[in-house]
């Protein structure tokens, strides 16, 4: 039987933001209960591993050197300064898992993100928001992984993201970690019906195929069918 769409069978490229504090980690761990089918890209960054923080898991961790040699080799799909460091998203392995379907998610700041709307504007922009920004202070101080002073300093970055929110597609706000994860997976999952990823309508035979079906193929005789 000939099917009647041929739907682009690429993973998607889904970049996550929103301030520090807004559980975009704790949102793509949860994805994993929902969606199985995504791979989360590893950043390179100039930051020092946090408490608990591994090379090659959470971060590529290098040297200013080795980021600058990455600029120059042209090794990154996006990179930006935050916080008096560097981060970037490598560039290698990201079209080879959409080549096989498999949706990739870039979890970057804004900067990054306005980057990469320009080089692949057909990515899925969410931007994850904190309830109210008394929450994202809590939700700082309660991670335990920053002095107050480099709070200050993402608490201010945090006002400059929100002001961006209207260059992302979708925006969540994280009230509730299931619910907001159950939100994302739903995003993620619509863009797999946009007719803009159809590469064909196959309406050719559809004459052929209905005559067969209904008039030479015994397949629906004797059986109660509703139309
Ligand atoms: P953190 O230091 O809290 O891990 O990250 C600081 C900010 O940098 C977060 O908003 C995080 O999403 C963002 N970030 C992480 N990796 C990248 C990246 O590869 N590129 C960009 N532009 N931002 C990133």
């Amino acid at each position: 039987m000939t099917k009647i769409l041929k739907s682009s069978s690429k993973g998607s490229l889904i970049v996550l933001s929103g301030p520090s504090g807004s559980g975009k980690d704790s949102v793509c761990e949860r994805l994993k209960e929902y969606n199985d089918n995504f791979w989360l890209s590893i950043s390179c960054t100039t930051r020092k591993p946090r408490n608990g923080e591994e090379d090659g898991i959470n971060y590529f961790f290098v040297s200013e050197e080795e980021f600058k040699q990455k600029i120059e080799n042209d090794d990154l799909l996006e990179y930006a300064v935050y916080n008096n460091n560097y981060y970037g998203t490598p560039k290698s392995k990201i079209h080879e898992y959409l080549d096989k379907g498999i949706d990739v998610i870039l979890v970057i700041e804004v900067q990054g993100a306005l980057k990469i709307k320009h080089k692949i504007p057909e990515a899925i922009f969410i931007f994850l928001m904190p309830p109210t920004m008394k929450d994202l202070v809590y939700r700082l101080k309660k991670r335990g992984t920053e002095t107050n002073d480099k709070i200050i300093e993402r608490f201010k970055k945090a006002y400059i993201e929100i002001n961006e929110l209207s260059k992302y597609n979708y925006v969540v706000v994280n009230d509730d970690l299931d619910k907001s994860t159950r939100k994302v997976n739903s995003i993620i999952e619509a863009q797999k019906c946009r007719v803009d990823r159809i590469e064909d309508v196959y309406l050719n035979n559809a004459e052929e195929e209905i005559h067969e079906l209904l008039i030479d193929n015994k397949e629906f005789e004797n059986k109660d069918i509703d139309i």
